[in-house]
C-alpha cells in the first residue's frame, strides 16, 4: 500500500550569533547553515527510509529545487509535489546565541497557500489499505482527511505544533491521532472523555511511548532506548514516520511502536533533523 503525506516543507536557516540581536541592532553571524525541515518533510523521510512507498503531498515556492532533490535521494515520491509562482517556500530563521538561548522566525509560505483544487488530483489516487499522514503546518488538512477516509485509507494526525481548534476540526476524518506527551495533557484538559478514533498514540521523549487501541481498550506500551541524546529535533517525526510504514506494511502495533522507537532513539544520537534520520537497516542493526 501507498503512504500519502500532506505535510510541510520547511528549509531552516540556522545562523550562529554571539547574542540574539536587540531591536534595531544590526549582527554578523559567526555561522550559517542551511538545512530541510519542516514535520511534513521529515515524516516523508522517516516513512520512505523505513521502507513504505512514500508520496509527499506538499507545496513549495518556484526556487529551491534542491529540497525535491534531497526528498527524491532519501527515497520519497516528490513529483506531486506543487510549486507556486507566488510564495515563497515555507522557511524558518533559527537564531543561536552561545548560551542555548533561540529566537525563530517562522514563514508558513506554500505550505498554507495550498487550496482544495491544486489537491483534488493527487487525493483521487488514494485507494482502500493506504494510509494519509497529515500534521498541522499546511492548509487543506480537513479536506484532504476526509476525501483519504471517503477512499477507505487509514488516517494518522499529528497534532502539532497544537491547536485544539484544528484538532477538532480533523478528528471525525482521524483513524490514529499522534501526541506528544505536552500535547497529550493539553489534549485531555480540553476533551475529556472519548475521543472519537480508532487508536492515541502518545510519544513521551526518553519515557518511552505507548498505543492506546480505543475500539478494544487494549494499551501497547514501549519503553524507550537507552541513549546518549545530541539532539532530539525530529525524534517524534521519526518515529511517526517509521509507525505508520510499519503499520502499513502490516505489523502488529507492537512491532510497530518497537521499530519506531528504535530509529526514533538512533535519531537522537545524531546532530539535525531531516538529515539524522536512519535508514531501515541502521534501525534494524540498532535493534538486533
Ligand atoms: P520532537 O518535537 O523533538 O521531534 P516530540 O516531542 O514530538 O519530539 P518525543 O515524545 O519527545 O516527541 O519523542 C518521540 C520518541 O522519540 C519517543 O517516544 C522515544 O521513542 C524517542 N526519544 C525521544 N527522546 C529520546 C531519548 N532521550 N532517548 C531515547 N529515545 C528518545
Amino acid at each position: 500500500m501507498a503512504i500519502w503525506n500532506l505535510g510541510s516543507i520547511n528549509i531552516d536557516h540556522v545562523y550562529r550569533l554571539d547574542h540574539l540581536p536587540r531591536p534595531g541592532e544590526t549582527l554578523a553571524a559567526a555561522s550559517y547553515v542551511q538545512g530541510l525541515g519542516g514535520k511534513g518533510a521529515n515524516q516523508s523521510v522517516a516513512s520512505a527510509c523505513a521502507g513504505a512507498d512514500t508520496h509527499h503531498l506538499g507545496a513549495m515556492g518556484p526556487a529551491d529545487d534542491w529540497v525535491i532533490d534531497r526528498l527524491s535521494r532519501r527515497g520519497v515520491v516528490s513529483t506531486d509535489i506543487l510549486r507556486l509562482r507566488d510564495q515563497a517556500t515555507g522557511h524558518a530563521i533559527i537564531l543561536l546565541d552561545g548560551q542555548a538561548e533561540n529566537a525563530i522566525v517562522i514563514h508558513p509560505g506554500a505550505n498554507r497557500a495550498m487550496t482544495p483544487d491544486m489537491l483534488a488530483g493527487p487525493l483521487s489516487e488514494i485507494r482502500p489499505g493506504d494510509t494519509l499522514l497529515i500534521q498541522n503546518e499546511t492548509s487543506c488538512q480537513v479536506e484532504a482527511a476526509r476525501t483519504a477516509r471517503e477512499a477507505g485509507a487509514r488516517v494518522i494526525y499529528s497534532a502539532a505544533p497544537f491547536d485544539i481548534e484544528a484538532v477538532r476540526a480533523i478528528l471525525p476524518h482521524v483513524t490514529i491521532l499522534a501526541v506528544n506527551a505536552g500535547e497529550a495533557e493539553a489534549l485531555f484538559a480540553a476533551m475529556p472523555g472519548d475521543l472519537p478514533v480508532e487508536g492515541l498514540l502518545i510519544t513521551r521523549g526518553a519515557e518511552g511511548a505507548e498505543y492506546r487501541d480505543l475500539t478494544t481498550g487494549t494499551i501497547h506500551r514501549q519503553a524507550a532506548f537507552k541513549v546518549h541524546p545530541v539532539d532530539t529535533t525530529g525524534a517524534g517525526d521519526t518515529f511517526a514516520g517509521y509507525f505508520a510504514a510499519s503499520l502499513d506494511r502490516g505489523d502488529p502495533v507492537p512491532e510497530a511502536l518497537r521499530l519506531a522507537s528504535g530509529a526514533a532513539a538512533l535519531k537522537v544520537t545524531r546532530p539535525g533533523a531531516g538529515e539524522a534520520i536512519p535508514t531501515l537497516p541502521e534501525v534494524l542493526d540498532f535493534l538486533a
